[in-house]
């Protein structure tokens, strides 16, 4: 009895004093911000849309009001970002490919998806097609898809994805280098074929649904777009027609190759393939600008307030879009309430706080809703290549995408955690309120390298991106979203939305990134990490835990 009431009465202590200081997160304050972006009059915040300046517009006044101060160009809260807007001309494109089993044209969205280049606007070209098998090439990772073969002038044909078996996060970044790896070895086109895997990941009728959204590039200071791989001319996705086309009268069938694929550590070795492809497309250009918007809360210790930790979130959606065959009074505003409204909430929240501590921040804090991210990562890549704060000043980056609020999550998963020691940091944040840290539930997505975090990382900033987890229903709740709402109309207010959730994950994110801000020492990738190895060769290391 005694022992109980003593217990009582020191919980209610700590409860009290914990009221002083614990900044509060409310289920109405997170839905404020969702329902202000996700609202229809926002129009889907679409990259250089006015509905997405309102709602920087929305961010920077909140920004100010929580008592930020401007963290963007020229003392104002954005840095503002020009882009090239690709968009695909009249003649909407084509590939034909020719070889012994005659010659077969295919129109764009028919069977094949052609890419558009930023700085070819009539593009006709043509070339001989080689199996490169995945395509893959790093020195880390043993892995070299050319050995052996002359792919000068080709248009390299390549399996999506990566090696089966490889760490998700390593595979991902790898196969977002498949162009430049193209590139390298003196290759003009790249193609792009499904696994067994990736057809079911990626289904051919939603990748139809992109066919006519325009490309976007950044515009460099010579006022040329900005290309990864500009030596890679001509791209395309290939669906089976197509595929089987690619492959008439070569040594091997793409169904031998792809159970190959199929396989743990399978890696079919490429060869010349007996045909050549065509390929056609026309586009024409305009500029849009459009801000990524920042806000800085300056630490409070002397030195440690000259490195920056980022919270970051993209802010713009996919606008509206008229898809084919779709009835005339569908909904066509894509308001992206979690996609990712409730990312830019989370931000708002945390920063609030942040401001609102009365134990200042030790560390800097910057606050960035980037523009682009629908696009190509590209308002993000834009900010970690032209920083306002030197890059090296940058110790650690979280950023937030679509946190599924759709459940009372228990478990959180932080994309990258093995890499540095943000993943024990998180780990530890989030356990007093009683949430397991899990690992990668979904690797076949391959996430890591799909949101705002990854430009950091290739900048040599350790970072995660932080989402709610598959414990609780979780993974019911991913899997019909990703079938259904992700990256379509459905993706609204009308969804059961947990607002309580919300005030968790903001609360989740407030730990991390007060925790990332506070210690002692900065974030640090781990000793022999392949990231860090790769992109921040010089930077100080912790031991793996
Ligand atoms: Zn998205």
């Amino acid at each position: 009895m005694k022992t109980i009431l003593f217990g009582v009465s020191a919980l209610l202590t700590a409860t009290v004093l914990n009221a002083q200081s614990a900044p509060v997160f409310t289920a109405a304050g997170f839905r404020s911000h969702v329902a202000f972006l996700a609202d229809d009059l926002l129009e889907g915040r679409d990259t250089g849309s006015r509905g997405h300046e309102i709602a920087a517009r929305h961010a920077a006044s909140q920004f100010e009001g929580y008592g930020l101060v401007p963290g963007g160009e020229d003392g104002t809260w954005y840095q503002r970002v020009t882009f090239q807007k690709t968009v695909r001309g009249a003649d909407r494109g084509s590939v034909t490919i020719s070889g012994p089993g005659g010659e077969q044209r295919f129109a764009h969205a028919d069977n094949v998806l052609t890419g558009l280049h930023p700085r070819e606007p009539n593009l006709d070209l043509t070339a001989p097609l080689v199996f490169v098998g995945y395509g893959v090439e790093d020195e880390r990772l043993k892995l070299n898809d050319y050995k052996g073969l002359n792919v000068k002038g080709a248009i390299v044909v390549t399996l999506r994805g990566f090696p089966k078996g490889l760490p998700s996060e390593e595979g991902a970044h790898i196969s977002a280098m498949k162009g430049k790896a193209a590139e390298l070895h003196g290759a003009i086109g790249m193609f792009v074929i499904a696994t067994l895997q990736s057809q079911k990941a990626h289904p051919w009728a939603k990748s139809l649904e992109y066919a006519n959204d325009p490309d976007y590039a950044w515009v460099q200071p010579d006022g040329q777009a900005f290309d990864e791989a500009p030596g890679i001319r001509a791209r395309a996705l290939l669906n089976e027609p197509a595929a089987a086309a690619a492959f008439a009268g070569a040594p091997r069938t793409l169904a031998d190759i792809r159970l190959e694929a199929d396989k743990a550590n399978g890696v079919p070795r490429g060869f010349k393939l007996k045909t050549r492809a065509t390929v056609k497309t026309s586009a024409t250009w305009e500029r849009v600008t459009s801000p990524n918007v920042i806000g800085l809360l300056k630490g409070s210790d002397p030195e440690l307030s000259k490195q920056y930790t980022v919270l970051s979130a993209h802010l713009d959606h996919l606008g509206i879009k008229e898809l084919t065959g779709e009835a005339p009074d569908a909904d066509r505003i894509y308001n992206g309430a979690l996609d990712n409204g409730a990312g830019v909430a989370t931000l708002l929240e945390v920063a609030r706080a942040a401001a609102a501590a009365p134990d200042r921040p030790r560390r800097s804090m910057l606050f960035i809703a980037s523009t682009g991210e629908e696009k190509g990562l590209l308002g993000a890549d834009y900010y970690a290549r032209h920083p306002t704060v030197p890059i090296g000043q940058i110790v650690g980056n979280v950023d937030l995408d679509m946190p599924l609020l759709l459940y009372p999550f228990t478990d959180v998963i932080a994309f990258g955690a093995n890499h540095s020691s943000i993943g024990p940091l998180v780990a530890k944040a989030v356990a007093p309120m009683n949430i397991q840290l899990s690992p990668d539930p979904m690797p076949e997505q391959g996430i890591f390298t799909r949101s705002d975090h990854y430009q950091f990382v290739r900048q040599g900033v350790p970072a995660v991106f932080l989402a709610t987890g598959f414990a609780n229903g979780g993974a019911t709740k991913w899997g019909e979203f990703l079938a259904n709402a992700y990256h379509s109309p459905k993706d609204d207010l009308s969804q059961k939305i947990d607002w309580e959730a919300g005030a968790r994950f903001a609360e989740v994110n407030y730990r991390i990134t007060r925790a990332m801000t506070d210690s002692d020492t900065p974030p640090l990738w781990f000793q022999g990490d392949y990231f860090g190895d790769t992109f921040a060769a010089k930077a100080a290391r912790a031991a793996r835990q």
